[in-house]
């Protein structure tokens, strides 16, 4: 075998420790930069990236996981398989941003989550017409580039399985394309064969979800024509967010050199048990790719042992890309020293793969340091009185099933229809107006210090008021306060929720140039005070039409954090159920009729495997429950879902037993309305007349034609008018002209019922 390696990481960050990617390519879509300043910023990125594993002792770099936008929309192009509609665009990188972001001719691919992780990739669209052919020029360039600084260069692609099954297809099955890939990626191994590439990475990650034996049978015939190469480097499939489960013993059959196993979502066990796992190079993914804890060093020296005895070949690794976690702790100030502690991003996970990696080879004795400091911090995490929170806990340990439930949906509807008295077809929004540049400014003088709280407040207060006039004049029924004082809606709630901590730096590549900055959820959920009340109080004091409240639910806020890896993640959700909860009551107590409790997220943490899914949908429809069922029965619940196939927790949907639910649904066509039909949903449902993704103004028609499309699927009783999502994104002025459509839509069909 080709001198195997020994430590490594399966990918790195890309958009840079300051955001320096971000920046570069808006400028370059405004027109402010040109290509050559974009590419000369990607290339600083990169050789700071390779440097600082090489420096850390790092002997195999992962290249090619360097991105403009997508790692999917790259193995499209390394494929010849761009839509037929941005083909005329002569030039590379702006065919390649129109594929990602449209331009006013075409519209852009479609963007969904990759696996269970808050990152979009893009969805390639494979037609009859796609004719897959190799260009190879982005990989083979950055490996003559890290050559060039002597970068033990070991380049990354997506395999052809997990890009076929990833993709989206008019009509034919993904599989039945797999022949026409094979011999690119032959095509390809040839030529990083000539180039001297020792070990190439072909990722899989579909490889742990659910898979049919057809599936499995087809991934094995790619990789035993692969292996059966012999001009090529030695390969290393990788794994990761689960265990491989029957594909393991698929891919140790095959001639494949190494496979890279995720020890943190998966587990040993299967690796050691499984027959002919000791010709195999093993990369070990003991240091977690994912969540932000320090990595326990002596049990994972106990796991990589193990291995080691096992296999004799074993690189340790982290878990997944660094693409999912921040940079590096430094210049994370308003850490204290103990939480500071218990913490490893990526500059520290390499280091930590570093570390396991000497002593794998010289002993415990070799880190001795490192140990005694890795044991101290997790003593004093598992002392530290904030994570055990006796009030919470007991409050926790004392609630019954009677807690989580309301009386009959019916019942519920005959009370609140006496407390509200609305029109049939309610119009209502999601909760956000347009984010305006004065909402901008006043934000960020607040963070420089240049206006004080008071002064914010006001100027938020007049925002809301500006909002709450709108909705008047436009004649919604319900209306929203605009959330202009929010960052972000799980931030927001973070920062003012003991037990968890806000970063200042720690920008996460959620898709293309968009970065999010998860909290971290550390300790046991406490609410300090009510976190929304005077604003929606304002707010209402300002109308007499109904304002909604809006809050961000538990499972939503636990999905965009980083969360406790010391106890069940249903545990935390219920802790952060009980701090919405109190709000909710605190919101009613101040006169609030309505209350909405964001879910978007619900679909994103389901497992990937159906085994896990049902345990997950209980607890997770239970936290929200909890949340939302302290209220008395004539205030309602609303409910917000988007961004998702809902096909697999429909179910789920219902079982929130939310009184009103809007969702996504102006790019599915209405079929979520059937979907509902089918598990017998009789709650009310604001299916999304118009996409808010998008800056078209809908017309009248279209709007009162989506109308009366969901009212063959929806009793009239039952049916809520809104947008899609909330309006943050967009201007201000298509907001108005799209709401006025929609008011009237609603009024036209109101008059036909
Ligand atoms: N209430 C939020 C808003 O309107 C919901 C956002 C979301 O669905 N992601 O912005
Ligand atoms: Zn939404």
């Amino acid at each position: 075998m080709t001198s195997a390696f020994t430590a490594t990481v399966l990918g790195s960050p890309r958009i840079g420790p300051r955001r320096e990617l971000k920046k570069a390519v808006e400028s370059y879509w405004a027109g402010n930069v040109d290509a050559a300043a974009l590419e000369s910023v990607g290339k600083d990125l990169r050789r700071q990236t390779w440097t600082e594993l090489v420096d850390a002792g790092i002997d195999s770099v992962p290249v090619n996981t360097f991105s403009y936008y997508d790692q999917m929309l790259d193995t499209a192009v390394m494929l010849g398989a761009l839509p037929e509609r941005v083909a005329g665009i002569e030039n590379d990188l702006d065919r390649y941003f129109a594929a990602a972001r449209g331009t006013a001719q075409v519209t852009p691919l479609e963007m969904t989550k990759w696996f269970d992780t808050n990152y979009h990739y893009l969805v390639p669209e494979i037609t009859s017409a796609t004719a897959f052919t190799l260009h190879p020029a982005k990989v083979l360039g950055e490996i003559d580039e890290a050559r060039a600084l002597d970068v033990p260069a070991r380049p990354v692609v997506i395999g052809p399985v997990t890009f076929l099954l990833l993709s989206k297809f008019e009509n034919g099955s993904p599989l039945d394309r797999l022949d026409e890939l094979v011999p690119l990626y032959a095509d390809l191994l040839g030529r990083l064969a000539d180039k001297g590439v020792d070990w190439v990475q072909i990722d899989e990650p579909a490889l742990v979800a659910d898979r049919t034996s057809t599936e499995l049978a087809a991934a094995r015939s790619v990789y035993d024509r692969l292996a059966a190469l012999t001009h090529r480097p030695a390969i290393l499939v990788a794994s990761y967010f689960g265990d491989l489960g029957p594909a393991l013993p698929m891919l140790v059959e095959t001639g494949v050199e190494g496979i890279a196993v995720d020890l943190v979502a998966g587990s040993l066990d299967s690796v050691v048990a499984t027959p002919g796992i000791e010709r195999k190079h093993i990369v070990a993914g003991v240091v977690d790719g994912r969540n932000i804890w320090r990595n326990d060093l002596d049990g994972s020296l106990d796991d990589l042992e193990t291995l080691r005895e096992r296999t004799g070949s074993v690189a340790v690794s982290t878990s997944c890309s660094l693409l999912h976690v921040p940079y590096t702790l430094e210049g994370e100030d308003g850490l204290d020293r103990a939480l500071g502690s218990w913490l490893a991003f990526g500059s520290e996970k390499i280091r930590e793969v570093a570390t396991l990696a000497t002593a794998l080879r010289a002993g415990r004795d070799a880190i001795a340091d490192e140990l005694t400091e890795a044991g101290a911090a997790a003593a004093t995490r598992a002392a530290d009185p904030r994570l055990h929170d006796d009030a919470i806990r007991g409050r926790l340990a004392a609630l019954t099933a009677t807690d989580r439930e309301r009386i009959p949906a019916a019942d519920r509807r005959v009370v609140q229809a006496a407390e509200l008295s609305l029109p049939q077809l309610p119009t209502t929004t999601i909760g956000s107006y347009p984010q305006t540049t004065a909402i901008r400014v006043a934000r960020a003088a607040l963070r420089k210090g240049e206006i004080d709280q008071a002064e914010y407040e006001r100027r938020m207060r007049g925002e809301i008021a500006d909002v709450v006039a709108l909705q008047e004049k436009l004649g919604l029924d319900v209306l929203v306060h605009g959330e202009p004082e929010r960052n972000d809606m799980v931030q927001y709630f973070a920062e003012q929720l003991d037990g968890f901590f806000a970063t200042a730096n720690g920008w996460v590549q959620s898709y293309g140039s968009r970065c999010v900055r998860p909290p971290i959820l550390f300790g046991d959920v406490r609410r300090r005070t009510p976190m929304t009340v005077d604003w929606i109080s304002y707010a209402q004091s300002l109308t007499d039409k109904p304002v909604k409240g809006m809050l961000t639910g538990p499972v939503t806020i636990l999905a965009w954090s980083f969360v406790r890896d010391d106890q069940p993640l249903a545990e935390s959700a219920d802790q952060v159920a009980l701090a919405i909860r109190d709000e909710t009551l605190d919101l009613e107590a101040a006169g609030t009729k309505v209350i909405q409790v964001d879910e978007p997220a619900l679909r994103e943490l389901l497992p990937l495997r159906k085994a896990d899914q049902a345990a997950y949908l209980d607890w997770a429809v239970g936290a929200f429950r909890l949340a939302t069922a302290g209220i008395a029965d004539t205030t309602s619940i609303h409910t917000h879902l988007c961004y998702s196939e809902f096909g697999e927790v429909i179910g789920a949907i219902a079982g929130l037993d939310a009184d009103v639910t809007s969702i996504e649904a102006a790019r599915s066509h209405m079929e979520v309305l059937d979907d509902l039909n089918a598990v017998g949903f009789d709650l009310g449902v604001g299916p999304g007349v118009y996409d808010i993704h998008s800056p078209r103004v809908p017309s009248v028609d279209e709007i009162a034609a989506s109308l009366r499309a969901a009212l063959k699927a929806v009793p009239s009783e039952r049916l809520w008018v809104n947008p899609d999502c909330g309006l943050k994104t967009r201007g201000p002025v298509e907001v108005e002209a799209s709401l006025r459509n929609l008011v009237e839509a609603a009024q036209v069909v109101r008059a036909e019922i």
